[in-house]
């Protein structure tokens, strides 16, 4: 299939010690047979995990391979962040996934950047055109909007700030994708909106994280995944069917790419990237 053109990312979490380093390290030699454009790397609101960002990100490019940190700015100071753009510069990094992030529970102090699009505003202010910048996407509105127009007219805000693309927060119902790429389009914004794929291998905790990001499991496929209890075989089959083939419709759709929350796992994605013809 044409999908082969289409670039695929895979995003990863920064490990906490050596051993896990070495575990991520194998994870991303098994992606690396995919050709990803790029691996990348999230970050700690308030810069929680700013050293093992780093750390993880300069292991990705010394293995010989393209690494995007991400970048939150909530609870930062713009000097804290004119240090790391620098950092990242320092090692060879040109891509940016930039967001606001959310603030600890208990952390009051928002610092100096208020909203995502301010963080563009500055990283191109600062570096020029040095990073290609990525935003945040949410086809099925960001849970903390005001409503679902403020919330498109926001994202193409900070679209118009200077970011390049976009990276959808993962979704199961195409629809709600293709509307957003869409409205976008009719608002005059047509950069590249990636969806972002969420493997399924964990009922429970997929629905954990979906009520906290607002990513909807449509009733019949949570019916389906809850039914299935202990039967983690189950869950993975049907699961590895349903992203499939969303995957399989949305580069038919036009997407242009694919990007893969992989959780720190190489065997689910790597399973839909075969199973859509990827090699
Ligand atoms: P924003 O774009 O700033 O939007 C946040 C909210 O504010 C929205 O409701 C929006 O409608 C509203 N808003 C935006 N701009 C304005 C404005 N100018 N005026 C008024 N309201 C406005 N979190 C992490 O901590 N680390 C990560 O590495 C990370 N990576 C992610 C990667 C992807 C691809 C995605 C989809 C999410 C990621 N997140 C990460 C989660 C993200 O930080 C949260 O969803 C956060 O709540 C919002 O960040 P944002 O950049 O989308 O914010």
């Amino acid at each position: 299939m044409s999908s082969q053109t289409q670039p695929i990312s895979f995003e990863f979490f920064p490990t906490k010690t050596p051993e896990g380093a070495t575990k991520l390290a194998l994870v991303r030699e098994k992606l690396s047979v995919l050709k990803p454009h790029y691996f990348s790397v999230t970050y700690g609101a308030g810069g929680s995990t700013q050293e093992g960002t780093i750390n993880t990100v300069k292991s990705i490019k010394e293995a010989g391979y393209s690494a995007a940190p991400h970048l939150s700015c909530i609870g930062s100071t713009e000097t804290g962040i004119r240090d790391i753009l620098s950092t990242f510069k320092d090692i060879g990094i040109n891509r940016i996934v930039a967001l606001r992030g959310d603030l600890p529970s208990g952390h009051r102090d928002v610092g100096e950047f208020r909203y995502a699009n301010e963080l563009v505003a500055f990283i191109r202010a600062e570096t020029g055109s040095h990073f290609h910048i990525d935003v945040a996407a949410y086809p099925e509105v960001h849970p903390q909007a005001k409503n679902s127009l403020s919330d498109l007219n926001n994202f193409i805000t900070k679209m118009d700030a200077g970011a390049d693309s976009a990276i959808s927060q993962y979704f199961f119902n195409i629809d709600a994708y293709l509307y957003f790429v869409d409205s976008c389009e009719k608002a005059g914004m047509d950069k590249p909106i990636v969806p972002g794929i969420m493997p399924i291998t964990n009922y429970s905790r997929l629905a954990g994280f979906s009520d906290m990001c607002g990513a909807e499991i449509p009733r019949w496929l949570a019916k389906r995944l809850e039914a299935y209890g202990d039967d983690i075989d189950s869950i993975k089959a049907l699961g590895l069917e349903v992203v499939s083939d969303l995957c399989e419709k949305l580069l038919a759709a036009g997407a242009p790419g694919l990007h893969f929350y992989t959780l720190n796992q190489s065997k689910a994605s790597l399973e839909i990237c075969q199973n859509i013809g990827l090699k």
